[in-house]
């Protein structure tokens, strides 16, 4: 790993290992090697999106021993405690987003590849009303995209 020490928002430098452990346990998990593991995975690289699939295999190819079914669980997990934020993209298929604040999202159909939309540039002309008894809580813009 090139890149040893990372800023916090504070100015304080402390070790991604630290900073992965303290998201953690500020979300109520419990950092078991596993968990840690994959939010190293997943936190290190920078903004990214990952299916369970994908970062399975980057498990595989670190050397972590760990089913697909733990990979899926664990992200589920991260997603409930806000660590992540869950794109369904279509019925058999979710990416997960290291970037949990609200932002559009293009799909390219044919590679299966998910891109952040520029901020800004998603504009609603209107919002339906919530049914009674409900607000809305969140808006997923997936703009689907094919090769022109
Ligand atoms: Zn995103």
């Amino acid at each position: 790993m090139f890149k040893q020490y990372v800023a916090s928002l504070n100015g304080v430098i402390m070790r991604p290992y630290a900073q992965v452990l303290e998201q953690l346990r500020t979300a109520g998990l419990r950092p078991t090697r596993q968990r840690l593991a994959l939010a190293r995975l997943l936190f290190e690289n920078g903004a990214r999106h990952v299916t369970a699939e994908m970062l399975h295999a980057e498990a595989q190819d670190a050397t972590i021993k760990v089913s697909l079914a733990t990979v899926y669980n664990t992200l589920h997990q991260f997603t409930e405690a806000g660590l992540l934020r869950e794109i369904v993209v279509d019925p058999t298929r979710s990416y997960f987003d290291t970037t949990t604040h609200e932002h559009g999202h293009f799909f390219h159909e044919g590679t299966g590849q998910l891109q952040d939309i520029p901020g800004g540039q998603v504009h609603l002309a209107a919002m339906p009303n919530a049914p009674e008894g409900t607000k809305i809580s969140g808006i997923d813009v997936v703009v689907r995209l094919t090769a022109s």
